[in-house]
């Protein structure tokens, strides 16, 4: 009787699940492993750790209706590893490819000590199987994406009738209520109500008062749904539906900028940015990392970020150039604090949005662009509802006032009980004085670089 092993990691679901498919099909026997693992734990804030804890949770009961449990072993997979393919006497490890530059690392060396067939199920088309003519990797996007939706999908994969085993390991430690509902049920009920909205997702995904996305993205980065069945449920009928699919192709060329570029993780893509004199000031860090910067659209994002572990997409852009424009702080402690807070957190995303505001990345907003927080507000909030949902000390103030309370005539502040500098604060810094000096300061980075 032979035995595998799926070493189930950022794909915890078993539908269209290729490593699943594939181990059950090959094998008689199959042990299902998720390895706890300190140090990326330890880089996760806490309700980003209870959603994943939720999901293992939904994966074990997805197998214990098939007659077998999730194996969960604490420690570092280069030894928990193979010290489960010993001890089972499994045949191979199977496993969905994946790309940051520490599971790199750690896929080698455990590849090294046993047998590891690789799958691809973390994104519709293979990383690195999107390629110019002549074989390069794209580093902008609207090419990438024009020849990403020229290729035909993988088939689907069937899996076998392998037995699934019952081991029970050091088990899932209780997670606080995670939140979102986990597991493939939760993703299938928030893609269902995606459907509610995609047709007119191309006019309203800027709008967080809204709520209208998919809110998917949790679900993509632990992999309780594949990108495929995202993408063949909501298909391209419409101009809505193909806006929504074209975020699901951003999702890859991040993916795949990573995988080429893995030092982007801490180094500007375009290097001549890295000599930009970043402003030393932990007092503005913490203002903005708080919600207290004064200026409300990016008071809102950051407050929802640390209550609910998500931010609005047009939300991040406005709160990271903030950080780094605004506020000339380098984006590097940005990216780390979204990194720790989102639930969604995923490397390969969160450092190619982070350069692309910053203006660094492959594809990336040119260094001139600065998103004014007013007006970005006034634009993608015009009610201020979704102001008033996360900074509720303005809620008393009508009107245009909400975005720009600093503006607001003295009486109309009183009448909405808001006193500056007590209930809220002034603006941290003047947003036309920071522009200039941002502007002034990438210029300067771009100059010494070309020397
Ligand atoms: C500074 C910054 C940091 C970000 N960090 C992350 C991160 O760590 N993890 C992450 O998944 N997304 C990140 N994003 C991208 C985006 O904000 C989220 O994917 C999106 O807001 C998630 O909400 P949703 O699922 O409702 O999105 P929807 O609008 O419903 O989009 C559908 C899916 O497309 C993908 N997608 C959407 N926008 C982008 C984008 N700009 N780049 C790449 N993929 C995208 C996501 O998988 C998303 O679930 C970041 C954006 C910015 C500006």
């Amino acid at each position: 009787m032979s035995t595998g092993v799926v070493w189930f990691r950022s794909d915890l679901r078993l539908a269209d699940n290729p490593a699943w498919a594939a181990a059950t099909a090959a094998h008689d026997r199959v042990l299902a492993l998720f390895v706890l693992d300190p140090r990326p734990l330890s880089a996760s804030g806490p309700l980003r750790t209870d959603l994943l804890l939720a999901h293992l949770a939904s994966l074990d009961e997805a197998l214990v209706r098939q007659g077998g449990r999730l194996l969960v072993r604490h420690g570092d997979p280069r030894t928990v590893v193979p010290e489960v393919v010993a001890s089972s006497g499994a045949e191979a490890v199977h496993l969905n490819h994946d790309v940051t530059p520490y599971a790199i690392r750690r896929d080698t060396a455990v590849g090294a000590a046993v047998a590891v067939v690789v799958h691809h199920g973390r994104t519709i088309h293979p990383v690195g199987a999107i390629t110019t003519a002549g074989g390069a990797p794209y580093r902008v996007f609207t090419p990438f994406h024009r020849a990403w939706e020229a290729t035909s999908w993988e088939p689907w994969p069937q899996g076998g009738a392998a037995t699934v085993a019952g081991e029970v390991g050091d088990g899932v430690p209780p997670a606080a209520p995670p939140v979102m509902a986990p597991g493939e049920a939760g993703a299938a009920h928030r893609l269902e109500r995606l459907l509610e909205h995609v047709d007119r997702y191309d006019e309203e995904r800027d709008r967080p008062d809204l709520d209208h996305t998919s809110r998917l993205s949790a679900d993509l980065h632990f992999g309780a749904v594949s990108p495929r069945l995202v993408a063949s449920v909501i298909g391209d009928r419409t101009p809505g539906r193909r806006a929504f699919i074209r975020q699901l192709a951003w999702r890859e060329f991040y993916a795949q900028v990573l995988a080429t570029h893995p030092e982007t993780l801490v180094r500007a893509l375009r290097s001549e940015y890295d000599a930009v004199a970043w402003r030393d000031d932990p007092g503005g860090l913490e203002a903005w990392q708080a919600g207290r910067t004064g200026y409300p659209f990016v008071d809102a994002g950051m407050r929802q970020l640390l209550a609910t572990g998500w931010m609005h997409n047009r939300v991040r852009m406005v709160a990271a150039s903030f950080l780094v424009k605004d506020l000339l702080i380098d984006w590097r402690h940005g990216e780390r604090w979204f990194r720790r807070h989102l639930v969604d957190a995923d490397v390969g995303q969160n450092v190619g949005n982070w350069q692309w505001v910053a203006g660094t990345g492959a594809d990336a907003a040119p260094y001139f662009r600065v998103f004014n927080p007013v007006t970005q507000s006034r634009r993608f909030d015009p009610d201020g509802d979704y102001l008033r949902r996360w900074v509720p000390e303005l809620r008393g103030l009508d009107g245009d006032a909400i975005h720009a309370p600093w503006e607001a005539a003295p009486l109309d502040l009183a009448a909405g009980g808001v006193v500056l500098d007590d209930t809220y604060p002034s603006p941290m810094v003047d947003h036309a004085m920071a522009r200039e000096r941002a502007i002034a300061a990438y210029r300067r980075g771009r100059t010494i670089r070309a020397r």
